[in-house]
């Protein structure tokens, strides 16, 4: 065992703060890491505010993980010391069921191993993430990061890149597509910038006018303030593909408005009141309403490949670990250009 620094949340309603926690020794699988960086994503607010009633306390959060091996078990064969490695929101999963063998270990029979507040398969206890000083996992679940990219910036590909990226793959978002990311945060300014890469004509649906100019630079073609009345009409029923990621509740009814007959619209955003929808909004038009959870390690691989290849990473504001908290409530208020990556460095 090796006792590490992190930050934890010991209850809903208290702040972050420092913590020691106890990593184990690496196994013969094993990829240490020393954390060198770490994105904030809403889901660790989510998680460490308790909202979606799941929490395990302490929880240590941060799923968006880049650093370099400082160790690797004896039987490890794709890492070495010195590789720069990331690991996402999965550190473990049966490898066994059939979505594992497809390489979508996210939604494994078992239950995937997630990277914080996972129960780990050994019945060893509760997983922690990335606010911390090193993780270790399975070489399978450990991801390979181009030394071409910013390494602060490529960290937040690790969910949110990867999150936008696998739902645009299944739906084959590309060249001819009609696609509207709604809400301009840390997911939505990856989908834009993916759904461009790939070919789509891409609209950026934004309730913050503040957000057009960015919109545009990040290679929207299109901005939809959805408050303005008359900006909103213009568009309905105009997309063929809908990507939610809004984290606060919002009328899912007005966005399906906005799709053509045969559209898609799919939920990445999470918030956690349930929502209602009349079944006539999807039947007339034949409209789909679906849900996607991350990605596999295969796709997520992909997606960091793709990402090396057309130069796409995040855009940034590095903080200190100790900016956690303020940097939580500035998410809150939308007051985040596009994503908070913590320089562990700091801790
Ligand atoms: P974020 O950076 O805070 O962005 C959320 C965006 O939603 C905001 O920038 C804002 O965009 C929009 N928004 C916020 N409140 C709104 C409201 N009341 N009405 C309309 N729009 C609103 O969050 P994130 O890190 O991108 O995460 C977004 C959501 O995805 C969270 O719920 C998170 O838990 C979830 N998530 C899901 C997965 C998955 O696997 N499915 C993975 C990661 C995260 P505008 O200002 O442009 O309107
Ligand atoms: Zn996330
Ligand atoms: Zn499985």
């Amino acid at each position: 065992m090796k006792s590490t620094k992190a930050y934890a949340a010991q209850s809903a309603n208290t702040d972050l703060a420092p913590f020691t926690i106890d990593r184990r020794d690496p196994k013969p699988h094993d990829v240490q890491i020393e954390i060198l960086y770490c994105g904030v994503c809403h889901s660790d607010l989510h998680f460490a505010r308790n909202e979606w009633g799941m929490t395990v306390y302490p929880i240590v959060p941060g799923h968006e993980i880049v650093g370099r091996v400082t160790a690797v078990g004896g039987h490890v064969k794709k890492f070495k010391v010195g590789d720069l490695a990331g690991i996402g929101c999965l550190v473990d999963s049966c490898r066994e069921c059939e979505n594992c063998k497809e390489g979508l270990e996210q939604y494994c029979l078992e239950g995937a191993v997630f990277s914080y507040n996972g129960n780990e398969r050994d019945g060893s206890g509760n997983t922690y993430g990335g606010y911390s000083k090193s993780i270790l996992a399975h070489e399978d679940f450990v991801l390979h990061i181009s030394d071409k990219l910013p390494l602060d910036a490529v960290a937040p590909l690790l969910c949110a890149g990867i999150t936008t990226y696998s739902p645009l793959r299944y739906w084959k978002v590309g060249k001819g597509t009609k696609v509207g990311i709604l809400g301009l945060g840390g997911l939505g300014h990856m989908g834009v910038k993916l759904a461009v890469a790939m070919g789509a004509e891409v609209t950026m649906l934004s309730h913050t006018p503040s957000k057009e100019k960015d919109a545009k630079r990040l290679g929207a073609h299109q901005f939809v303030l959805t408050s303005d009345e008359e900006q909103v009409k213009k568009v309905a029923g105009s997309f063929d593909f809908i990507l939610d990621t809004v984290s606060a509740e919002h009328d899912y009814n007005f966005y399906l408005g906005l799709l053509r007959t045969n559209g898609v619209m799919v939920c990445v955003g999470a918030p956690p009141a349930p929502a209602t929808l009349p079944a006539m909004n999807l039947i007339f038009g034949r409209k789909s309403f679906a849900g996607s959870l991350i990605g596999g390690l295969p796709e997520t691989q992909e997606m960091l490949d793709f990402c090396a290849k057309h130069g796409i990473v995040s855009d940034i504001e590095l903080i200190s670990m100790d900016q956690i908290n303020e940097a939580y409530e500035r998410m809150l208020k939308g007051d985040v250009r596009y994503r908070f990556v913590i320089d562990m460095a700091t801790l």
